[in-house]
């Protein structure tokens, strides 16, 4: 089916419905409408819950092979429909065109690869007269809680794992990027039966209106772990099952032995991606000392020949960071390197445009406490730290309340893994940065999160753990 970008409708019980009241976000790059777009009510999501109720019973009995058959058909749509929604995943989240294409190229690849787990099933007891088997089954309905950073990828990473794992899904898009998540449900109103996936967009009060909703039994939520707490406490009222994907300020540590040339493009792209607004970007650079002024040097040559600019120009990599509230949180924090007396070696403040464009800026050798190094700044902004003492970069780089990601850079594999040993981090990574997989479990220690998505362990986060007794006399 081809997409059409121009009209958006919620997809309640596989049919495209509209709402009393609409609203719009804006494009940031040039600050212009996108169009309406549909403001949920109670009563929207009653529906919903009540379509997804109903449908839970029948798919969560349906066999795996018949949820891949349908996993299968939502994975060829995206797919066939990939460059009509990489333009507009441009024109909504600001992303250059071609880091949305990867996204696209990510989601299609997780909707087909994740159904190809299978969930375990253990036999923990089997003697003459018993056996005793751990297994999962579906929870019921799931809400997923989609932030603006990765509409596309981190809707369809919900998605996919709660509805092969036999239970349905409500998914609320941000109200900042709802446009590509409309579209993915209409996508799926093509290939799941009516109620299994649908997908409503709403204002700032829908998400509480899901975390609330005594219909709803488990919540998968990514987004800053501020709301993360909220949603964590009003689950508490009806003990909905929980996975919290939150943020994070990876600290990513250079030794001294690397090859600089080689490291300094990695090292660029994974700290800028996305204009930062990544939830494991390295957003704390540590570098030895014996290297820091040329490593510096180098980064800085590097980082200020990527392009900035409209995500659909050619040859961009810095597209606009993506609505005003995020543009307003980073001049405050670029007006904290005036006022804490720190030094920018590129970019450092904020000229007008017609977009919420910020330069990117790497501020040289900060003290730990400056804001900078303390806040996840999810704009292009990179503090880069000398450090000679490996006990003493590790403390550094573990003193954060987050522990999304961190990295090891050395060409000395026993240190490499002796230090990783010691870093606190969902993931950790030697020699790379921010690589996921549809089959590795991903998520954070600390303040970054609770639980794990993707992967097998992942999978078993949207079911119950079931233990079956099975003695054989009766
Ligand atoms: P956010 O917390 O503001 O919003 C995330 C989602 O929650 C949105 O859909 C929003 O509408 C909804 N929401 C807001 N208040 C709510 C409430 N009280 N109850 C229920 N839902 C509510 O986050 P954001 O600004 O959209 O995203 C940026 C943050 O997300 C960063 O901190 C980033 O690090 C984090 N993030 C984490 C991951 C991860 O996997 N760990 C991935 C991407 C982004």
């Amino acid at each position: 089916m081809a997409l059409d970008i121009t009209t958006f409708s919620n997809i309640i019980n596989n049919e495209l419905t509209s709402t009393a009241q609409t609203r719009h976000s804006i494009n940031p790059a040039n600050r212009q409408p996108n169009p309406e777009v549909p403001v949920s009510t109670a009563e929207d999501l009653d529906r919903a819950v009540t379509a997804a109720r109903q449908a839970f019973r029948p798919w969560s009995r349906a066999s795996f092979e018949e949820r891949r058959k349908s996993l299968r058909a939502f994975a060829e749509a995206i797919q066939a429909n990939a460059d009509t929604l990489a333009q507009l995943l441009t024109q909504e989240q600001g992303k250059p065109l071609s880091q949305s294409h990867q996204e696209l190229g990510m989601a299609v690849e997780w909707a087909q690869s994740l159904p190809t787990l299978d969930i375990p099933e253990t036999v923990v007891v089997n003697t003459e007269d018993r056996q005793v088997i751990q297994r999962y089954t579906p929870i019921g309905v799931c809400g997923a809680i989609v932030p603006w950073n990765f509409p596309v990828l981190l809707a369809v990473g919900k998605i996919v794992p709660s509805v092969y794992t036999g239970n349905t899904v409500i998914v609320k898009p941000s109200p900042y990027t709802p446009y590509c998540g409309l579209k993915l449900g209409e996508l799926a109103a093509k290939c799941f039966p009516p109620g299994v996936v649908q997908v409503l967009s709403g204002g700032d009060d829908l998400g509480p209106m899901i975390t609330e909703h005594a219909g709803i039994d488990k919540i998968s939520f990514t987004g800053s772990s501020v709301t993360g707490r909220r949603v964590m406490a009003s689950c508490a009222k009806t003990l909905k099952r929980v996975t919290l994907e939150l943020g994070g300020n990876d600290p990513c540590i250079i030794c001294e032995d690397v090859d600089i040339d080689a490291v300094i493009p990695k090292i660029g792209i994974l700290s800028f991606l996305c204009s930062s607004q990544i939830c494991m970007m390295i957003k704390r650079l540590y570098v030895h000392e014996k290297i820091y002024d040329a490593f510096r040097e180098k980064l800085v040559q590097f980082v200020q020949a990527l392009k900035v600019g409209d995500g659909t120009e050619p040859d961009v990599f810095f597209g606009p960071v993506q609505n005003g509230m995020q543009y307003d949180k980073a001049k405050n924090l670029f007006a904290s390197l005036s006022s804490e007396g720190l030094n920018a070696v590129l970019g450092g403040s904020i000229p007008e445009s017609k977009g919420y464009f910020i330069p990117p800026t790497i501020i040289d050798n900060p003290p730990e406490t400056s804001r900078v190094v303390q806040e996840e700044p999810f704009a292009p902004i990179l503090p880069l730290m000398k450090w000679s003492d490996e006990d003493e970069v590790l403390a550094r780089a573990n003193d954060s309340d987050m522990g999304l990601g961190a990295s090891v850079w050395t060409r000395d594999m026993v240190r490499g893994r002796r230090m990783a040993d010691q870093l606190e981090a969902g993931s950790v990574w030697v020699n790379a940065h921010f690589e996921v997989s549809w089959n590795a479990p991903f998520g954070g220690h600390k303040s970054s999160g609770i639980g794990t998505e993707w992967g097998v362990n992942g999978l078993t986060q949207y079911c119950n753990s079931q233990t079956l007794h099975l003695i054989k006399s009766a």
